[in-house]
This record gives C-alpha cells, sequence and structure tokens, in this order.
C-alpha cells in the first residue's frame, strides 16, 4: 500500500502542537518548543507534593511544607507544571478528543519517571478511574492513556479491572481542599487483592485529594504502599 502516508511524512505536514510552526518531530514539537520542553522537565520537585522545589527542604527532596509531615504517597513524581500550554495541550485531549497530542503527553511522563528512577519500585500502574458516566461521556479515559505509554515504555504492568470510581462527584475544580476530601470520601472501591507496591496514574494533580481517596481504597485492597505519577502539576 504504498499509496498510505507513512508516520514520518504524517508528522512533517503536523504543525507543532505548542507553537504551530512544521516540525518533524515524532512527538510533534518543533527543536525550540522541545528545549523549552525539556527545560520544564528537568526541574527538581518535592517528593511529597510534586511541587519544584525552591530550593528548600533539608534533603533537597522534599519541599518546606511538605518535610516532616507523613505523607499519604511513597513519591509523587510531577513532570511539568500545568501552565497554560501544558493545560491547552490537556484540554484538547479531554474536550476536544484530540489524540495526536497522547504521544507527546505519554513521552512527557514515561521521561519524569525514568528520570526519578522509582520503575523498580512498583509492582503495578493503577490509572485513576472515571466514573463509568464521566467515561461514557468523555468516551475515553485520559489516565488510561497515559498509563498505556508508561506501562509499554517501562514494562510494568496495567491493573485492568477491579479499580472503580463508584461515586460520580462531577467537577471538583471549584471545590476548596476540605470540600474535595469530603465529597471524596468513599468515592473509590477496588475489588480483591492489588499487588503490594502500587502507582496512580493521573492527568493532572491539584489538592491530590482524588489520588489519596484512591490511596485510602488501594491499601485497604493490600496495597503497601502507594505511589502518584501524574502528568502535570498544578503550581
Ligand atoms: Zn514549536
Ligand atoms: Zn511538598
Amino acid at each position: 500500500m504504498e499509496w498510505m502516508p507513512s508516520r514520518r511524512q504524517r508528522w512533517f505536514d503536523a504543525p507543532c502542537h505548542l507553537c504551530r510552526l512544521d516540525t518533524v518531530d515524532p512527538d510533534g514539537l518543533c527543536p525550540d518548543c522541545r528545549r523549552e520542553w525539556r527545560a520544564a522537565l528537568g526541574r527538581p520537585r518535592c517528593r511529597g507534593c510534586g511541587l519544584i522545589l525552591a530550593g528548600d527542604g533539608a534533603d533537597g527532596k522534599t519541599c518546606a511544607a511538605c518535610v516532616g509531615k507523613p505523607s499519604a504517597f511513597e513519591g509523587v513524581i510531577a513532570a511539568v507544571d500545568l501552565d497554560p500550554s501544558v493545560r491547552a495541550l490537556v484540554h484538547r485531549l479531554k474536550y476536544r478528543q484530540d489524540f495526536s497530542v497522547v504521544p507527546l503527553l505519554q513521552a512527557t511522563l514515561v521521561e519524569a519517571v525514568r528520570a526519578d528512577g522509582a520503575v523498580g519500585d512498583i509492582d503495578v500502574l493503577v490509572p485513576m478511574p472515571l466514573h463509568p458516566r464521566q467515561r461514557r461521556r468523555r468516551g475515553f479515559n485520559q489516565s488510561w492513556l497515559l498509563a498505556d505509554g508508561v506501562a509499554r515504555a517501562t514494562g510494568l504492568p496495567l491493573l485492568r479491572r477491579g479499580v472503580r470510581r463508584v461515586r460520580d462527584t462531577g467537577s471538583l475544580t471549584a471545590l476548596s481542599a476540605r470540600e474535595r476530601r469530603r465529597t471524596l470520601k468513599g468515592a473509590f472501591a477496588v475489588d480483591g487483592t492489588v499487588p503490594r507496591r502500587v502507582a496512580i496514574i493521573d492527568d493532572v494533580l491539584t489538592t491530590g485529594a482524588s489520588a489519596r481517596a484512591l490511596a485510602a481504597a488501594l491499601r485497604q485492597a493490600g496495597a503497601a504502599s502507594v505511589s502518584v505519577w501524574a502528568l502535570a502539576r498544578t503550581p
């Protein structure tokens, strides 16, 4: 089928995801945007909350707000901040079904996970579940797409069933941290038992309330340690 465009030709015709100039990059970034993207990816972040470290924290790994505090998670990885360009990419995927951004978003999270060296500490990946109603509305779960990329790149297995969102909480965007906690109590259910060391895969980490509620359900189902690997952290 010679007439079909090769993947490379298709990339060549596609504009850069960020500045819309032509690019041949397989992830869809032009060289200038790639440089900026890489710089954003390399920022050291707090293990407890995923925020960029501003040179504080006794061990160079934890921010002043998190140091000495018990964390709900073994470790938090956030690849990039949810800045306007990242937010635009995530919205293109979630609300406009633009799947052309998926390889870039997957590669971004994969790179952060590799740089962290956390792969060996995890037995299974658990994508943040959507409520079935929400999943039907959107047609797909963006966390599944991210988790798929991480699973393929790292060889870690995906927990494909048994982790469910049983309460449709709607959007939590307008809620305070306390309201989110209250709304999310009992929002997740886990059938059976799960492996000991779990990494939750999420697209955006804001207060971490959803991940904490899911982590509690996973611990009840046998997880000894729960980490969160998110594409983006709300700064
Ligand atoms: Zn560009
Ligand atoms: Zn922190």
